[in-house]
């Protein structure tokens, strides 16, 4: 593959309803899993989960800067985690708009719920696809916005870098937020699976994907969170 390659993905909808409630935080006994079982061939019929993925070379880290094709961010957890990597995969993925579009979840209580399994999907899908197509470690992810240190407007710069995010059905609002709001954006690179949410002090958080390491976020701030 050229190493510099954009890459657009129609991320399959090929799950079962247990598979689906999974990614979903649906328990099997909960009475919302008789819901997802009534609705997933309309799930599986309409919906448009999509991802894009890009190459980037990580040019320099010195301090908390770090140049990535060329641009540069200013974060102490970017700078830690990409200082002995080369390269890294720029991505946005995103459930799509098409159960939305469909008209057959209007007013639906589940619909955040069930773009929310569909993002899961397209993001476990796509680090699949990494490491099965190019052989990339990507399950370890910074997302712009999860963290003061990387705030939200550092997206400006990884989508003109990636290039053409619209293509996927992705906007970018004034304030660097994304819409459709089932949407996350990153720079991932090989590790233990990391994640922002184990250096976010939101301890309260119900999306929360990693235990809060204390030991971690003062070697990396040098602060007591
Ligand atoms: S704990 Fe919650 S708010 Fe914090 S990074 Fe994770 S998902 Fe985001």
């Amino acid at each position: 593959m050229d190493q510099t390659e954009r890459i657009v993905f129609d991320v399959p909808v090929d799950f079962t309803a247990a598979e689906f409630a999974a990614l979903c935080r649906i328990s099997p006994d909960s009475p919302a899993f008789e819901l997802v079982e009534e609705c997933i061939d309309d799930i599986r019929e309409h919906a448009r989960p999509k991802a894009v993925v890009r190459w980037a070379d990580v040019n320099r880290v010195e301090g908390s800067l770090v140049t990535v094709n060329g641009v540069v961010f200013d974060s102490l957890v970017v700078a830690d985690k990409l200082k002995d990597l080369r390269r890294v995969f720029l991505s946005v993925f995103t459930a799509g708009h098409g159960l939305e579009e469909s008209g057959l979840f209007d007013g639906d209580p589940f619909l955040d719920t069930f773009n929310g399994g569909l993002l899961a999907h397209a993001t476990g899908w796509t680090i699949r696809e990494m490491r099965e197509r190019y052989g990339f470690d990507g399950g370890s992810m910074l997302n712009p916005g999860s963290l003061p240190d990387w705030p939200i407007r550092n997206n400006f710069a990884l989508f003109d870098m990636i290039g053409n995010v619209e293509e996927i059905g992705v906007t970018l609002r004034e304030d660097g937020y994304m819409k459709p709001w089932n949407t996350t954006s990153h720079i991932h690179f090989p590790g233990h699976g990391y994640q922002n949410c184990s250096l976010c002090r939101r301890y309260d958080c119900v999306g929360r994907r990693a235990k809060f390491d204390r030991a971690e976020y003062i070697r990396i701030f040098a602060v007591e969170p």
